[in-house]
């Protein structure tokens, strides 16, 4: 461990744009001694992103967060243009909650001409929001495969709001003998409960409101499922307040094996819940463990 780490502000924070400048940085600090912690997002920052900055600063000499809005993860192109984008707020965030490096990459620079590679975990990406977002797994994939290699922290931090992504990740850097560690870093909620995203920026404040409805269904649900209760019919009561609550479209709700993913008629440890669910153009995910 280097002795004294550099706590990160804003005059420290370096952006870089290419991989070399990337590698130059990271090569220094290896020579060094100091152990790096690489921070993935896709900017729109809030404050899940920084616990994710907050928690490699405790464990890491060196902290990298990283910005790019994935093409390849979207769905729909009104999905990735509409996506929140604030390079300079976002960089002053990161620069508060101690990172030290910032990589922010062009679409040329990942994916340059020619660039005709995919990386693809299978199993844990056939359910939820594999479902749901077909290909979805696979850019994540990819590029997260991209950014380990291009920077190779010692730790690679992802939220539990993403879960299976989480998983994903996890089971493609064990795969692929990527020398990293993933880490994940609890989700960061709302004092509603709501658990904070991005695309949060794009709800009306009715919708706001309502959404709040999400994790409070998941967390009833939690607890009736802890004592007990079959999932089934727990399942489809969530679904019907769900709707109730004024959600327009549920792309799942589901109670899986927390390490495997395997879909679970009732709970058993580690149980946990899954929903996806629209309100109005928006999709919105959260899941809650049934301890
Ligand atoms: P994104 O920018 O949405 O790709 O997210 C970047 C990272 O931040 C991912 O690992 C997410 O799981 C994590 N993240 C997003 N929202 C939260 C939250 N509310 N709490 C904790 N981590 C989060």
């Amino acid at each position: 461990m280097n002795p004294e780490p550099v706590r990160g502000d804003a005059a420290r924070l370096d952006t870089v744009r290419t991989t070399a400048d990337l590698r130059a940085a990271v090569a220094r600090w290896r020579k060094a001694e100091c152990t790096v912690g690489l921070v993935p997002t896709m900017g729109g920052l809030h404050d899940g992103h920084l616990a994710l900055v907050r928690q490699a600063r405790a464990e890491c000499d060196r902290v990298v967060a990283t910005i790019f809005v994935n093409p390849t993860q979207f769905n729909e192109e009104s999905d990735f243009e509409s996506y929140p984008r604030d390079e300079a707020r976002d960089a002053a965030g990161l620069a508060a909650a101690g990172a030290d490096f910032l990589f922010v990459p062009s679409a040329e620079v990942v994916y340059p001409a020619g660039f005709a590679t995919t990386v693809s975990v299978s199993g844990l990406t056939d359910c939820l929001c594999g479902v749901s977002r077909p290909g979805h797994f696979s850019g994540v994939s990819t590029v997260v495969s991209k950014l380990l290699l291009q920077a190779l922290p010692d730790v690679a931090y992802f939220g539990e709001k993403d879960y299976q992504q989480y998983l994903v990740v996890r089971r493609m850097a064990r795969d692929l003998d990527l020398p990293v560690r993933i880490a994940a870093v609890a989700t960061v909620r709302a004092a509603d409960g709501f658990a904070l995203s991005s695309r949060n920026v794009l709800l009306t404040p009715e919708q706001r409101r309502r959404a709040a409805a999400l994790f409070q269904v998941l967390s009833d649900m939690a607890e009736r499922l802890a004592k007990g209760a079959p999932a089934q019919p727990e399942l489809a009561r969530g679904r019907t307040v769900l709707i109730e609550a004024g959600f327009e479209r549920i792309d799942y709700l589901d109670l899986r094996h927390g390490e495997t993913l395997a879909a679970l008629e009732r709970a058993e440890a580690p149980a946990r819940l899954f929903a996806a669910a629209w309100l109005g153009e928006t999709r919105l995910i959260d899941n809650v463990p049934v301890a």
